[in-house]
């Protein structure tokens, strides 16, 4: 069904794709290294840059083209995960910063020669409660000093750039929770090694995710996106795109097991027919691919939305969970279809059940999404 919108777009992502088959990402899986010449070839190609308009040399084409990427990256068997927020945390940019900060870091955002894969919220003691965040940037003269912790910021070690979100006034001191946080363009290049320290943590997926340590950092004032205290709507705005984008990723994930599993089922024969044939493991293959279908028109509605300029907090939500939930169905019916040969590394399937799995975890978990439906949507009380 999705597959009816870019086709040009989707066939030249899966050429691209073709070049880095299930091979590169076992050897990249095995060792926890990140897939650079797989992002550079998507730079190259320009897939990073779409959502930047072309004043600014991206090609300034709207979300749902974006999707359209993602999902046939995620269909081929690569993963995104390792690149898409390239895509979209210069949002936050783009929409809240500056003229001069505009054109000081889009250009190059677009080419690729700056990279801003690193999106810096979560911390250990917070946890999703984002407004009790603790790391601070005390304003000193022309530069902010920044202290504290982020824990699971992805891609660090692989960025310039790292949008960062800190408290700027003490949340005591606020009238709303939400009041007094902003938002800092941190360049890695100056701040490894001069108040910022990196610490990898290895996962049960390839995901080049880390924890950071600020002691003391300077962060010049000019790096202030937006206004100082506004820092968590400009963010929330970008997470609408975000949870779109990670919602297309698993469409193409539980397509991805759709694909393997027919074919398999098709194909082995046990007890003298194919395994296809029996219906306690052809029903669960339609069932995921009518489960797909349904999700990939939420997150269709999403992206229409999003582009249209419209509301759609909750629209993303929904297709994050529908279409991170389908995948995972799909993911366990594809193990279960192929049986032990599900498990073996050179079929890809255990790897990417694994990497599908953290879409119900992150960017949000299914339980924040439902709390969102039950008080905002629905107008039941808040349990927090
Ligand atoms: C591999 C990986 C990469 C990540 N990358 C990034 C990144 O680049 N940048 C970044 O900022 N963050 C990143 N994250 C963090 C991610 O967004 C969070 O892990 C996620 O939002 C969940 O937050 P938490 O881990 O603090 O869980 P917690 O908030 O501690 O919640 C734990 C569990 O309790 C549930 N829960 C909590 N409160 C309630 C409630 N009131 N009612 C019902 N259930 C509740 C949650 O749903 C969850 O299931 C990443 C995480 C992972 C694992």
């Amino acid at each position: 069904m999705s597959d009816e919108t870019f086709p040009e777009i989707r066939d030249a992502v899966r050429r691209l794709c073709a070049d880095f088959p299930g091979s590169y990402w076992q050897a990249l899986d095995r060792d926890r290294t990140y897939p650079t010449e797989f992002v550079r070839a998507l730079t190259e190609a320009g897939f990073l840059s779409v959502l930047i308009p072309e004043e600014f040399g991206g090609s300034g084409l709207g979300l749902g083209a974006a999707t359209a990427i993602l999902e046939e990256i995620h269909r081929s068997g690569c993963n995104g995960g390792a690149c898409h927020a390239q895509m979209y945390t210069m949002g936050t940019l783009l929409k809240h910063g500056s003229a001069e900060q505009k054109a000081k870091y889009l250009p190059g955002v677009a080419d690729g020669s700056l990279r801003l894969q690193a999106f810096g919220v979560t911390e250990p003691t917070a946890g999703t409660d984002t407004t009790r965040i603790r790391t601070f940037a005390q304003r000193e003269g022309d530069h902010y000093v920044v202290s504290g912790q982020k824990i699971w910021i992805s891609r660090a070690e692989h960025s310039d750039l790292m949008v960062l979100l800190c408290r700027t006034t003490p949340r005591e001191e606020c009238a709303r929770s939400s009041d007094g946080m902003s938002v800092l363009l941190v360049d890695m290049r100056e701040a490894v090694g001069n108040g910022l320290t990196i610490r990898p943590i290895r996962t049960m997926l390839n995901h080049a995710t880390t924890e950071l340590f600020f002691d003391d950092l300077k962060v010049p004032v000019e790096n202030l996106i937006g206004e100082e205290g506004k820092g968590f709507r400009y963010i929330l705005s970008g997470m609408n795109a975000e949870r779109i984008l990670i919602a297309a990723e698993c469409i193409g994930d539980a397509k991805f097991f759709i694909d393997r599993a027919a074919a398999y089922a098709k194909e082995r024969s046990v007890f003298g027919r194919a395994i296809g044939s029996n219906q306690g493991i052809q029903f669960p293959i339609a069932r995921a691919y009518v489960q797909m279908n349904a999700a990939a028109l939420v997150v269709a509605d999403a992206a229409a939305k999003f582009e249209a300029g419209q509301p759609c907090g909750t629209e993303a939500n929904m297709a994050k969970m529908v279409a991170s939930e389908a995948s995972w169905f799909a993911a366990d019916m594809c193990i279960q279809t192929h049986g032990g040969f599900g498990f073996a590394e050179e079929y890809d399937i255990e790897r990417k059940f694994r990497e599908t799995r953290l879409y119900q975890v992150a960017p949000i978990s299914t339980n924040l999404i439902l709390s969102h439906v039950g008080t905002h949507v629905l107008g039941m009380p808040k349990s927090f």
